[in-house]
């Protein structure tokens, strides 16, 4: 492949058989080949978050956002008391959209490369009563992992209900939606899922389902409203044909493949490759001396790495890294954002990924005038990888 490889946090490299299904004629949202296609999409959807049969998926037209925008315009309502765990961006982001449909936000806010714990969660809902919080499983923006199984936990116990961001998680890290009772776990085509950016993904537990059903006010947003949404899924999974607005057909196409692709892999095995790939980049990049933005390899991310810029260098150097042969993104996070750059590292990665980004890394950092001897990072990722 001559051009450079996408190891950016989302969108990333797609497998050929899921660029295909974009190329393939677009049928009529109600051909019955394609209700096929979309039903086993949502079943697929279920078994890749580990949730049963009660659980009920969304699979929007959208981004990210939108299944974000989704979650929160149908379970809160106007002053609903939400505890936002704020790891980054992405959870401010989930703050502002509680606001504009009038939840009464708290802020548990980490600094930037911190976590919050299940036990600082503990504290905060110990003080105040809260019908909601919403967690970043890994907040693209610094590379923080939270422990959604404890914060989860911690919150069920005071009642309220969990919405976790899993955009840059999903199909990634571990999560099992069902065994860990968490809420709403959503997602976006372009990451780990392994599809092409226009989708917005969700997993509703029954629990967050009842909140729904017994809401006291219309929901704010006339195209999230589950009332029309709920009907076509789930006449989608009995395989027949719905309609209220026209779904993303071709991205639904090749999300089905994208799932089954991933379902064939295995959960377990799936978090295992994130998790050895991952030790392997980070490895590389501490044996060039870098530092990384999570402050503990315990609660740094497995989807991405986020190393700080030596001395003397600065974003300037992902030009090089490019010529080099890898397209990474530089820093987001307001606070520290010219202090870093992210290597996007999920979905249908590989070794060869792993060698070629460290191998770009390396190579860019000695055009930007910082001495790393040639073959350090890639020896210490080949020592990882054969652990
Ligand atoms: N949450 C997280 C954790 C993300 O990483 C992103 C996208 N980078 C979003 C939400 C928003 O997703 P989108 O850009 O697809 O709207």
């Amino acid at each position: 492949m001559s051009r450079p490889r996408l190891m950016i946090p989302g969108p990333i490299e797609f497998t050929d058989e899921v660029m295909a299904e974009m190329a393939r004629p677009t049928p009529s949202h109600v051909d019955p080949g394609f209700i096929a296609i979309f039903g086993q999409a949502l079943e697929d959807l279920r078994s890749v978050f580990l949730a049963g049969p009660d659980y009920q998926p969304f699979i929007l037209a959208g981004s990210g956002t939108l299944a974000m925008d989704s979650a929160v315009a149908n379970l809160v309502e106007p002053g609903d008391r939400v505890l936002v765990v704020d790891t980054g961006y992405f959870s401010q982001r989930m703050a502002d959209i509680v606001q504009r449909y009038g939840g009464e936000v708290t802020r548990l806010r980490a600094a930037p490369g911190e976590t919050v714990s299940a036990e600082q969660l503990r504290e905060a809902l110990a003080q105040d009563a809260y019908d909601l919080v919403t967690i970043t499983h890994v907040d693209t923006s610094t590379g923080v992992l939270t422990d959604v199984q404890g914060l989860t936990a911690a919150a069920k116990d005071e009642g309220a209900l969990v919405i976790v961001d899993g955009v840059c998680a999903a199909a990634a890290e571990e999560m099992r939606q069902e065994a860990w009772d968490v809420d709403v776990y959503l997602t976006a085509s372009q990451k780990a899922i392994g599809t092409p950016p226009g989708l917005g993904l969700l997993v509703v537990s029954p629990q967050a389902k009842a909140k729904w059903l017994g809401r006291s006010t219309p929901v704010g947003s006339y195209y999230s409203d589950w009332g029309y949404w709920l009907p076509i899924m789930e006449a989608y999974e009995a395989r027949k044909a719905s309609y209220f607005a026209t779904p993303a057909v071709n991205l639904v196409m090749a999300l089905a493949v994208s799932l089954r692709q991933i379902l064939n892999e295995g959960m377990e095995q799936v978090f295992a490759r994130h998790e050895r790939l991952s030790n392997a980049v980070k490895a590389g990049i501490e044996a060039m001396g870098l530092g990384q933005v999570p402050t503990d390899a315990a609660h740094a991310a497995h989807t991405l790495t986020c190393p700080r810029y030596p001395e003397g260098v600065d974003a300037g150097f992902l030009k090089f890294v490019r010529e080099e042969g890898a397209i990474l993104a530089g820093g987001l996070h307001p606070a520290i954002k010219s202090e870093y750059f992210r290597i996007g590292h999920m979905g249908a990665v590989s070794r060869a990924d792993v060698l070629t980004v460290l191998g770009a890394v390396e190579a860019g950092l000695r055009r930007a005038g910082y001495a790393v001897e040639p073959g350090v990072a890639l020896a210490a990722a080949q020592a990882e990888l054969a652990r």
